[in-house]
């Protein structure tokens, strides 16, 4: 499955191994992918809006990549918007959706039926929370659903939650950190019984879930190329058919008047071709990731004790191993590992020298304590068994070594 080798190498003759584990933060760029882009960087530059045949041509590989977003998302090409990534796809669909209520624009709902209404849950990522605490500075509306202590979003909560003025529910389909699934179908249908839109960030889930937008029940839905081995900065919103979104950046009149600015021709074809290829070998390559991921999660619990999975047992993201390790500190094991050819990431942020535990992690009920010791790898395509084997003994040697010098943080 590689897709760059991780092939050793020897510096000072100690053997080390480069083992990237943190594609939940971003992917290589698949080589048939850059293979794809590098024509729209070189021949077909046109800017896709020009009549000339460089713009014809510029045009041409766009609209191709918007059939094979649509193919994946079984839609139609024109309810496909692209944008710079799940940041602003996010930002569109929520500030995009409850402005247009606010201006009378919703066919569902009438202004007058209160200040509008969100619904969005306490793990979301913060493209979604920091846009949500932004409309409630304009005067909207916020519930913030509570998860179970597996990151699941309970369905009678969003019922509970449900108001006349609701405008929209936006939950995430996979959580970037602890790799939860949620049970999106379910929320969407909730939701529309109350007339609302349902929006998911399936950012994380882009490789691994179907996207059947219909059968999720979504009207709108933000992707990212980077996290499916596309290039980084280039998104898609989908936006069903006469969903009421007002654009929310002012400008030309690119993406029939949702989205200006010049698109990202190359971006766009990278994100076409990449999304194109991972749904079409999405079965084999999501066995062979789970194979990875589980070989991870058992041996870390296998050789180290006192060691917690976070994140739902099953209902879990293909590639998302996410712990938290007692009596450790994260960032001097994130570099620790780092030393030895290991990338991986927290879920704990350091702010002027304290650690705060993550939204996420606080959202689950982990203790402070328990969550300064956390971990997430995260598999992907270039990624080894032998790469996994090595990850889990580099692991234990580094926690065995850390709460030895460390004996208080055991206690
Ligand atoms: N939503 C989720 C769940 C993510 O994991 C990320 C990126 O990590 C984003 C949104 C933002 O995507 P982008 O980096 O393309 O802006």
């Amino acid at each position: 499955m590689g897709i760059h080798s991780n092939a050793t190498s020897s510096s000072n003759g100690i053997p080390a191994r480069s083992v990237y584990l943190d594609h939940a933060a971003t992917t290589a760029v698949h080589p048939d992918v850059v293979a794809a882009m590098v024509p729209y960087f070189t021949a077909s530059y046109g800017n896709p809006s020009s009549v000339h045949a460089w713009g014809r041509a510029a045009h041409q590989g766009m609209e191709n990549a918007r059939r094979q977003v649509a193919a994946v998302l079984r839609c139609r090409p024109r309810e496909i918007v692209f944008t710079s990534g799940g940041t602003e796809s996010d930002n569109l669909a929520l500030k995009g959706a409850m402005w247009a209520y606010r201006r009378g624009l919703n066919p569902r709902k009438d202004p007058s039926v209160g200040p509008g209404h969100l619904i969005i849950s306490a793990i979301e990522h913060h493209a979604i929370l920091h846009s949500a605490e932004d409309l409630e500075s304009h005067g909207f509306e916020v519930t913030v659903l509570p998860v179970d202590r597996f990151g699941v979003v309970n369905l009678e909560d969003v019922r509970a939650a449900i108001r006349p003025d609701t405008v929209l529910v936006s939950i995430m389909y996979a959580n970037n950190e602890i790799g939860t699934i949620q049970p999106v179908k379910e929320i969407a249908e909730i939701a529309h019984e109350a007339g609302a839109y349902f929006h998911t960030d399936a950012v994380q889930a882009g490789a691994y879930l179907d996207l059947n937008a219909d059968a999720i029940g979504a009207d709108l839905l933000s992707l990212s190329a980077h996290k499916f081995y596309g290039p980084k900065g280039v998104g898609v919103l989908y936006m069903r058919h006469e969903t009421a979104v007002l654009p929310q950046q002012h400008g030309g009149s690119q993406e029939s008047r949702r989205r200006a600015s010049t698109e990202n021709v190359p971006g766009i074809v990278g994100l076409g071709a990449a999304l194109s290829r991972v749904h079409a070998n999405r079965e084999a390559e999501s066995e062979y990731v789970v194979g990875l991921r589980d070989r991870l999660i058992r041996g870390v619990q296998e050789r180290i004790p006192g060691v917690h999975l976070m994140g739902h047992p099953e209902q879990r993201l293909h590639n998302n191993a996410a712990f938290c390790i007692e009596g450790l500190e994260a960032e001097t094991l994130l570099l620790r590992l780092d030393m030895r050819g290991i990338g991986a990431s927290s879920g704990a942020a350091c702010a002027s020298g304290s650690t705060e535990p993550s939204h996420v992690l606080r959202a689950l009920g982990v203790s402070r304590e328990l969550a300064e010791g956390s971990l997430r790898l995260t598999v992907g395509l270039e990624n080894t068994p032998e790469d996994i084997d090595y990850t889990v003994e580099v692991l234990a040697g580094l926690v065995a070594e850390l709460r030895a010098v460390e004996p208080a943080m055991q206690a």
